[in-house]
């Protein structure tokens, strides 16, 4: 991230990984070219910058591609619930037509009921729910902001992928089997994680959250609002069986994308938490630049390298593994291994593990 001339800023780097990563191969004229990006949950500041947006779109443009910057509909109640809220957080956070120089398009309708059945070839899904509007796009250019996440530990490429162009009802399949669970010695009854639940599976038995099984969809979004960390899940068995559901999904989403996907990570502001909460806590570790890649796999892999080799900061949520070469991410989140999901995202062959770093 170090720059001393104006050659070198931010803006030229893109647009020099662009073009080392063979956009211009990629992005043929009138292409209908989705731009799949994380506009934040209204709170969250550190998505990745519009500025940087608009040095992709004009690349595209440049290619005589018609790009559209694109996302999905939330499973959990907030500004991103439906296609009118999600358009008016875009623009909120930045993400205008006179900033960005493309149109927003909510990829999956206005309710999330726009979407098709990708078949696939999986241990868990025999087909998945992709937005219409992804599948229907020519091309991709995948931007995603590499940061922590509660359940998987991480959010990365192939994140973006799964849930990113799931409708609601994909991304409930994602979640199937996890269920919530609170422990009771340490809920203060705060009673925060309540009105969090989009299915109104918790409620309070007297001072103490209890949630109703027979409801929970595991979506995680009262884990993630618990300041006292009294709700988890059966980390070891339910889990890694939700990171291969995630990897299968985001096979299904670039599967009628042969050769026409690339992906650019931003690895700086890499906060604890993903960018579906409403807040930004501070960094875990410095900002270390921006990668891409042909290759979901490849890319998430050399990010989560690139992450652990960086000292951590003592002013973040991390609580153990500080020094360089040790597990940043779990770290913060120590009951899941986020890398599985790489593991057998190269297992159903999304893509693999294996990567040289070239220098640009
Ligand atoms: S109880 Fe928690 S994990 Fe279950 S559906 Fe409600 S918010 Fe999601
Ligand atoms: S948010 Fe946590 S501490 Fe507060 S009521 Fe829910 S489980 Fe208990």
């Amino acid at each position: 991230m170090r720059v001393k001339n104006p050659d070198e800023n931010n803006r030229v780097k893109i647009s020099k990984l662009c073009n080392a990563v063979g956009l211009p191969g990629i992005i043929k004229e009138g292409d209908l070219t989705a731009i799949k990006l994380h506009f934040g949950e209204l709170g969250c500041d550190t998505f990745i910058k519009p500025v940087y947006v608009r040095q992709v779109v004009d690349h595209v443009r440049n290619l005589k591609g018609k790009p559209f910057l694109t996302d999905t509909n939330t499973m959990y109640i907030g500004s991103r619930h439906n296609a009118a809220d999600h358009l008016i957080n875009a623009i909120r956070h930045g993400f205008a037509y006179a900033v960005v120089d493309a149109p927003v398009i909510i990829a999956d309708g206005l309710s999330g009921n726009n979407y098709g059945e990708v078949k696939i070839k999986g241990n868990h899904f025999h087909s998945v729910k992709i937005a219409r509007d992804i599948m229907d796009a020519q091309a991709m250019v995948v931007l995603t902001h590499v940061k922590g996440h509660a359940l998987s530990g991480f959010g990365g490429a192939i994140k973006n992928l799964a849930m990113g162009c799931a409708p609601p009802l994909g991304k409930r399949d994602q979640h199937q089997g996890m269920q919530a669970e609170v422990n009771e010695s340490d809920c203060i009854g705060c009673e925060s994680c309540v009105s969090q639940c989009p299915f109104g599976a918790i409620t309070m038995k007297g001072e103490k959250a209890y949630v109703d099984k027979s409801i929970c969809y595991g979506c995680s979004a009262c884990l993630q609002f618990c300041p006292e960390h009294a709700i988890s899940f059966i980390w070891n068995r339910d889990v890694p069986l939700f990171l291969e559901r995630m990897a299968e999904y985001a096979l299904g989403a670039v599967l009628g994308h042969p050769g026409k996907v690339i992906y650019i990570s931003f690895l700086m502001d890499i906060t604890p938490d993903c960018d579906c909460v409403p807040w930004s806590d501070s960094p875990i570790v410095p900002d270390i630049g921006f990668l891409a890649s042909p290759d979901p796999v490849a890319i998430d892999t050399a990010a989560l390298d690139l992450i652990n080799a960086q000292e951590g900061l003592s002013c973040s949520s991390l609580h153990c593994n500080h020094h360089p070469g040790e597990n940043k991410f779990g770290g913060v989140w120590d009951k899941v291994n986020g890398r599985y999901i790489v593991e057998y995202g190269q297992f159903i062959g999304l893509g693999s593990m294996e990567y040289t770093l070239v220098e640009i």
